[in-house]
């Protein structure tokens, strides 16, 4: 049977992204070895890393004195590696979730933390718009998609301090205004790549501004410098996310994956608003376009399990919610068709039809 990977992360890859990485794995760019046993410096990969760089640049419209890193440790280790970097004083964040929370918790290592709004009271369920971000913060953090409740920042904001924005789950689903922001980061396993590289797009001129000392692993600059070649990179999902980056491309590039995600996400919440037996969790206007979240309504509860099981036996995987909110996530990453999210709500429909 044909499986539906609606996984929040790690998630979906193209055909065209497992197939590539597959032929790599035999043969890596006709050397006769496999992308696993080569170099990093050889000739074949560093032009793997120079195209990688290039195709972030092109698709993502990246103004001249950003650079765009690829190193290891996920996004939570960026949740350090910002403060480390860019803090002298005080750091503006905004708590829409999880992993905004665990954001602040690291930027409260390196100095003062002004926690400008947090939707934490309501559960996550939106994201607030009302707050003031203090004009003499060193930055002001964002985490654009809240992968686990289900909300999202489509729209770059405009304040006067630099942002910053963990955008771990929603790159590459919109154009962005790069020239907005000092720090972009992200993991690669929820639009991009295999779990084990994280992309940093970094303002040079925002870098060299703290006094204190930084490990060299954990400067920004270490990387920068080196082109993410000052030690061993994740090789194998550098070069995974190069395929992607080419499909995407091949594609018409990220307005018209826009567009693909918009169409993907309105057919689910249409469906799920239509429903007798469903609802979703999110305020309507912060919705996510990349994680659907929804539950069954209250009178059908115990039907959840029932419904998961339903699910499973239609090839449809990972529409369990996040432990920490329970129900339904359905994640419509940039590599998932059409043709799954019609699955989904087939299968909604055939449920609540049953009952
Ligand atoms: C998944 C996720 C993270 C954590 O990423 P790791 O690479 O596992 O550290 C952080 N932020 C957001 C928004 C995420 O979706």
């Amino acid at each position: 049977m044909k499986k539906h990977n609606f996984y929040a992360g790690p998630s979906i890859l193209s055909e065209y992204t497992l197939n590539k990485t597959a032929e790599a794995i035999k043969d890596f760019a006709g050397t006769g070895l496999s992308i696993l046993e080569i170099s990093h410096r050889s000739k074949e990969f560093t032009a793997v890393m120079d195209e990688a760089e290039q195709l972030f640049k092109e698709l993502l419209d990246i103004p001249e004195g950003y650079k765009v890193l690829f190193v290891g440790g996920g996004a939570s280790t960026q949740f350090c590696m910002v403060p480390y970097n860019l803090l002298k004083t005080k750091a503006a964040y905004l708590d829409t979730g999880t992993w905004a929370n665990k954001a602040i918790k690291e930027a409260k290592l390196f100095g003062e933390v002004d926690v400008v709004a947090s939707s934490k009271a309501d559960n996550y369920t939106y994201v607030p718009k009302d707050y003031v971000v203090p004009a003499d913060a060193d930055y002001f953090h964002i985490t654009t998609n809240n992968t686990i409740y289900g909300t999202e920042i489509r729209k770059d904001l405009d304040v006067s301090v630099p942002l910053v924005a963990d955008m771990s789950s929603d790159i590459f689903s919109r154009p962005i205004d790069v020239s907005k922001y000092d720090v972009i980061y992200g993991g690669a396993q929820k639009n991009l790549a295999p779990a084990g590289v994280t992309f940093v797009i970094v303002k040079e001129d925002a870098l060299g501004k703290v006094d204190r000392a930084i490990p060299t692993m954990l400067n920004y600059k270490t990387h920068a410098d080196k082109g993410s070649m000052f030690n061993t990179p994740p090789v194998l999902p550098i070069y995974s996310a190069v395929q992607t980056l080419r499909w995407y491309k091949e594609l018409g590039g990220v307005k018209k994956l826009e567009e693909m995600d918009m169409a993907k996400a309105a057919k689910l919440y249409d469906a799920i608003d239509s429903s007798k037996i469903f609802v979703g969790t999110a305020n309507e206007e912060d919705r996510s376009i990349m994680n659907v979240c929804f539950v069954m309504k209250p009178e059908y509860a115990e039907l959840e399990k029932d419904f998961n099981e339903f699910a499973s036996s239609k090839g449809i995987m990972g529409i369990k919610g996040h432990r920490s909110v329970g129900g339904f996530r359905a994640s419509l990453y940039n590599a998932l068709p059409m043709e799954s999210v019609d699955v989904l709500i087939a299968a909604m429909k055939e449920f609540e039809k049953n009952h």
